[in-house]
């Protein structure tokens, strides 16, 4: 996935700040939590590049995990059961549900080891061949990025809905519509 990753974490945690209202934690907090989450796998590609030199496919990496991601939902979601009234369990939730939806993406057209680090077993829904260079162009190209394209159209319209949602929250708090 080439655009959509952070488009979709703001589409994500804006879901969960509508349901989140009562919880002890501001909503551009959630919003930011859940769209870093939604781009943190691929922060791999600083290690990919200049310690690994390239030579591994980045998503071998612990960060693009699925197990690893649910571990951390599931370990989120118990500091949130317990310290309710923290604000660390709620972030650490979106965070996590924002690197789970990344991984999920990145499964669609790039292979993603679903039952790492036990089992060495790549998946895919989609194979992109590789026609073109630069490697993105491949990408763009094929029909999946009609997805991508999907995906950032519907983040606009959630962005554009909740300003008009929220009239009034302008006045009082910017946040509210970040
Ligand atoms: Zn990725």
């Amino acid at each position: 996935m080439l655009i959509a990753h952070l488009p979709s974490g703001y589409i994500l945690s804006s879901y969960l700040v509508e349901r989140a209202r009562r919880l002890p934690v501001r909503p551009s907090w959630l919003l930011v939590a859940g769209m870093f989450g939604a781009i943190a796998p691929d922060l791999d590609m600083f290690y990919f590049h200049f310690v690994d030199m390239g030579m591994k496919h980045h998503h071998r990496y612990p960060s693009h995990w699925p197990l690893l991601w649910l571990g951390l939902i599931a370990g989120s979601l118990l500091l949130a059961r317990f310290r309710r009234e923290a604000a660390a369990g709620w972030l650490a939730l979106t965070f996590s549900l924002g690197g789970m939806l990344h991984v999920s993406l990145d499964t669609l057209a790039g292979d993603i080891w679903w039952l790492a680090p036990f089992v060495d077993q790549r998946f895919a829904l989609v194979t992109v061949t590789a026609r073109y260079k630069p490697w993105w162009l491949n990408f763009v190209v094929h029909w999946v990025f009609l997805v991508e394209l999907s995906i950032c159209a519907w983040a606009v319209w959630r962005w554009r809905i909740r300003r008009g949602w929220m009239p009034g929250a302008h006045s009082k708090s910017t946040e509210s519509a970040c």
